[in-house]
């Protein structure tokens, strides 16, 4: 895979404010929050879409939403909700080809039927 914004901030090439991490796991916050608290989850592995996740990465996947619902805890936004979302592609907007999961709350955000 080509690297990416995101594996020069795993390295640490690039700097980021990073809220969490494992041996599997990295999250910082957006540098371009679209709410009070946007902030991408994602795996050291290199996966660069959804569309290549492997079935033996599932457990990998489900710890990337169990890493979400405990920034979520950490930031006090559980309570009120928040939303998860995962681009993919040219038609789900993904500019970053390492697959991340957006954690978006801290305000009342717009239901997707607009
Ligand atoms: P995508 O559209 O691929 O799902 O989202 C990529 C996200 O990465 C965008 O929300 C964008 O603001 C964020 N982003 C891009 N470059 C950087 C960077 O250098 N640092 C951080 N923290 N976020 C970035």
């Amino acid at each position: 895979m080509s690297e990416t914004i995101f594996s020069k901030i795993l390295t640490p090439e690039i700097p980021a404010d990073v809220v969490y991490e494992d041996y599997g796991i990295m999250a910082f916050r957006d540098i371009n929050p679209q709410a009070p608290v946007h902030v991408l989850v994602i795996p050291k592995l290199e996966i660069a879409t959804v569309n290549d996740v492997q079935p033996e990465q599932a457990e990998l996947i489900g710890k990337m939403v169990l890493t979400a619902q405990k920034i979520a805890i950490q930031e006090g936004i559980a309570e009120d909700g928040y939303r998860l979302v995962i681009n993919c592609n040219q038609h789900g907007c993904q500019v970053v080809f390492h697959m991340h999961m957006h954690l978006i709350g801290g305000k009342q955000l717009r239901g997707l039927a607009g």
